[in-house]
This record gives structure tokens, sequence and C-alpha cells, in this order.
């Protein structure tokens, strides 16, 4: 279902209203973690100003250490819908349990597998069947290009065939870098399906100063939109602070990749 030799045109995304793929650019933006309704509705004003088209916040955070900050949870979830009614800005987050699923239906209108879950194959058919908004799919830790078009499938088969594909980087040898920036998966998965490929900067480097050059980098290459942290206390974040950009900074990126290519 997701192979380019059996649906030639490219797949176009409706996530309330805002289209994604087929020229369609999705500016994907906010906090790592929602951390209160103050701080998501702030720093949805302002990424909405400097021209994004969605709000992302994670209120169920896959965290590495069990005692790391591990979201707000649904009421991380009302605070979004909260910044979604003063900006407009459809919301994007974060699934971890098929339980959450009837909640997700009613409050987000673009679901997140994470990374983690890629392959988790439980989930993923249970999201197929049961999530009625579009999917955004992120790569899998080390996952191959066939591994992740295959994670698509099994949403798709299982009766969701509204599937963005993410890439935010992958394991490799290198330690200074929090990931590194898979930026072939764009012209790759181009070729091998017809969903839309979007690039996430910010878990891809995992420094906030590497987000420029590499959301440059993306938009030359032809990706369909960035998934980029955005936070207006990095210092204080309570979760990836160090690749969060300030509001003042995202404005003035997506400002310059305007010159680039074509954004929104
Ligand atoms: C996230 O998007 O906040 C996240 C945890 O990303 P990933 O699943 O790509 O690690
Ligand atoms: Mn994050």
């Amino acid at each position: 279902l997701a192979n380019r030799a059996f649906h030639p045109e490219d797949t176009i995304v409706d996530v309330d209203g805002v289209k994604v793929g087929g020229g369609h650019m999705a500016l994907i933006a906010g906090p790592c973690s929602v951390e209160s309704e103050e701080q998501v509705i702030a720093i949805a004003k302002e990424v909405k100003a400097a021209g994004a088209n969605m709000l992302r916040g994670g209120a169920f955070k896959p965290r590495t250490s069990p005692y790391a900050f591990q979201g707000l949870g649904s009421t991380g979830l009302d605070y979004l819908v909260a910044a979604k009614k003063e900006t407009g800005l459809p919301i994007v987050s974060e699934l971890m349990s098929a339980d959450d699923i009837d909640e997700f239906n009613e409050k987000v209108d673009l679901v997140q597998i994470g990374a983690r879950n890629m392959q988790n194959f439980t989930l993923l058919k249970e999201v197929g069947a049961r999530v009625k908004k579009p999917i955004l799919l992120k790569r899998g830790l080390s996952a191959t290009y066939q591994e992740w078009i295959m994670s698509a499938e099994y949403i798709m088969a299982s009766g969701n065939e509204n599937v963005i594909l993410c890439e935010r980087g992958v394991r490799t040898f290198e330690t200074y870098t929090r990931n590194t920036l898979d930026l072939q998966a764009i012209p790759v998965l181009r070729k091998m399906t017809h969903l839309p490929v979007i690039i996430d900067p910010s878990h891809a480097g995992g420094k906030w100063w590497l987000v420029e050059p590499m959301a440059k980098a993306s938009v030359a290459a032809g990706c369909d939109g960035l998934l980029i942290e955005v936070h207006n206390d990095p210092e204080h974040a309570l979760c990836d602070g160090a690749q969060s950009l300030k509001p003042k900074k995202y404005t003035k990126l997506i400002e310059e990749l305007r010159e680039i290519g074509k954004v929104v």
C-alpha cells in the first residue's frame, strides 16, 4: 500500500485542513513536553506568528529513565486543546498506548508514533484499525528504510492510509551528536513510497545550533515538512532543552527557509 510502484502520485495527507505532501509543507513546532497551559499557549502564539501550521507537544513521553519527567498525560492534551482554541493550530502529540486511542481521537489532529514504538506491531495494528486521525510515524533508532516502510504498511493494512513519515536521525558510531540525520531518506523514500516525508532536525542533532543548517539542507533536498522543537525557556525545559530553539530563532529560521524553497 505504501509502495510508489502501485500509487505513482504523491499522497497528500489532510491534518484538520492543513495539507501535507505533494508540494504542501508541514511546519510543526512546539515544546518537547507540555509543561503548563501558559507555556504551551505562549509558544503556540509565537510559532504561529512565525509561520508554523501545526503545534506539537508531548503529553505522554517515552523517556529513557523512569525517573525523568514522564509528561502531564491527559492534562497535557487538554492544554494543547486550549492552545488550539487560541490559535487554530492543529495539534500533534505522541501516543504510547492503545488504551489512550479514544482520547487521542477526540483531542489530537495528528497522532505521532515515536521512534521507540516504530516496531511495536501490536500498537501499529491497533492504531491502523482505530485511530481516525492521520499518523506521524517516526523512524526507529536503527531502522532500515524497508523496516520503516513495513511499519507504515502495518498501519495502512489495518485501515488507516494517512501516514506521514518522519526521519529523526539514526544511531551511528558518532557520540558527539545525539543521532546522525539521514538526509538521503528524503530522495530514497520519495522513490520507494508516495507518502509525505518530513524531517525532525531537533532529535537528529540534539543541539539547537544544528537545527538551522539541517533544516535548510532538508528543504533543499525536498522534504515535505519540518518538526522542530521550540521552547520559550530552553535552559529550564523539563525535556530536550539543549535541542530547542527559542521562538525568535525559529522565526528567523522560517524567514530564511523561504529563500531556499517553498515553505507553507
Ligand atoms: C519526540 O518526538 O519528542 C521523541 C521522543 O522523538 P523520537 O521518538 O524521535 O525519539
Ligand atoms: Mn523531544
